[in-house]
């Protein structure tokens, strides 16, 4: 098969976590017999070192004629770099709202799983950590709330807020969608979340997931209000598989889901179109303070690839032995100075994509 993959290297330890990840993705490549074909684009500090923008045209027409985009991480020390002097509209982060938005992504997917091997840096008690967890959040990305239409008016000397919640049933169907096919690629359960006893957009949302959950009959469908739902991510994780929800209830929950497994270096994420395409990138930034010290951990930029494989490539065979090779290193004892503990080995960002390399199996 010919992947057209986009990458974007981006700032910070944003090159060196690429890099890693694009061996990995070779040695798949060599053993599955692909033909990967790579075009790296600027975008972010970059881009703007470069061409005084933070995306160009020409970046994003080439993010569109490929099948995938790969990036590692953009932005810079925002207090010291010259970038934050700029307008907000020509910062790093300007670039990344662009190309989401050029690029029609509205579903964000977070997994947050917890490796038995990382146990010690989860902050629950132990006996709710000893069951590990492995859950997928899948967030609407790009209404509600956050695209709602705002206002602050002053009535009778008093000011006055108002921000405003909307969904149209297009919307909740086809993320709905996606969060079904992704549990049938999973352990097929989907927790949909809502204030539903509240807000007559969740009583929306629940309506039409449940007309989407009539053709999944393969997928257990469950609904969660919200403040439940935060509950339950400390008290029993290991409960969930997809978390569908929309956009502000799955900014708050991707990030307590991220937390509660201890190690930012691991955490990858995809956001999606309906087609197949996809951007993928590991959950955290930039990184200033580490870059080019090759220290980063690669790990969350590699199972953000193993992620494209799977959900853009349908090359679930491949991802899974990505996913393991991650596992076996973990259990052999090699850590990123990030994950480091006790009787582990230290060992580099380079050496760590080459640990990886070399446990990849068909
Ligand atoms: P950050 O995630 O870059 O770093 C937070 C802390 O975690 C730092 O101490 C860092 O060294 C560490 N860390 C992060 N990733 C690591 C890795 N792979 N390995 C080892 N340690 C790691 O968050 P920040 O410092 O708040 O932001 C730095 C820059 O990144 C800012 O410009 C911010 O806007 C940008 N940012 C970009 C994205 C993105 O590109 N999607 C996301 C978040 C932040």
């Amino acid at each position: 098969m010919e992947l057209k993959i986009t990458c974007i290297p981006g700032d910070g330890i944003g090159p060196e976590i690429v890099r890693e990840a694009k061996k990995v993705l070779d040695k798949v490549a060599q053993l599955y017999g692909h033909e990967i074909k790579y075009k790296d684009i600027l975008m972010g500090g970059a881009s703007i070192d470069v061409h005084g923008v933070p995306l160009t045209e020409e970046a994003v027409a080439d993010a569109k004629a490929a099948d995938a985009v790969l990036m590692g991480s953009i932005g810079g020390d925002t207090t010291t770099s010259p970038w934050y002097q700029l307008p907000p509209n020509l910062r790093p982060e300007a670039g990344l709202l662009s190309i989401r938005k050029a690029l029609n992504l509205f579903a964000n997917l977070r997994p947050a799983v917890l490796y038995e091997e990382l146990a010690d840096a989860c902050p629950l008690k132990a006996e709710i950590s000893a069951k590990g967890f492995d859950m997928l959040i899948m967030r609407e990305l790009t209404g509600g709330l956050y695209f709602g239409e705002r206002k602050t008016v002053e009535e009778n000397g008093i000011r006055k807020a108002i921000d405003t919640l909307t969904y149209d049933e297009n919307e909740i169907r086809r993320i709905a969608i996606k969060g079904f096919d992704i549990a049938r690629k999973r352990r097929k359960k989907v927790t949909s979340v809502d204030k539903a006893n509240v807000l007559d957009s969740s009583r929306l949302w629940r309506a039409v997931v449940e007309e989407v959950a009539k053709d999944y009959p393969d997928v257990a469908l469950e609904h969660m209000l919200v403040d439940n739902c935060a509950m339950q991510l400390v008290k029993d994780p290991a409960q969930f598989d997809v978390i569908l929800t929309e956009n502000m209830f799955g900014d708050i929950l991707s990030d307590e889901a991220s937390m509660v497994t201890g190690s930012i270096g691991m955490l990858s994420s995809a956001s999606l179109n309906d087609t197949k395409f996809g951007l993928y990138e590991p959950s955290h930034g930039s990184a200033p303070d580490i870059a080019g010290k090759d220290i980063a951990n690669p790990i969350a930029t590699i199972l953000s690839a193993a992620m494209m494989l799977r959900y853009s490539f349908d090359l679930d065979k491949e991802a899974d032995a990505v996913e393991a090779a991650v596992k076996e290193v973990l259990r052999e004892g090699y850590r990123t100075s990030d994950i480091m503990s006790e009787g582990c080995e230290e060992v580099s960002c380079s050496k760590m994509g080459d640990l990886l390399v070399e446990r990849l199996h068909k």
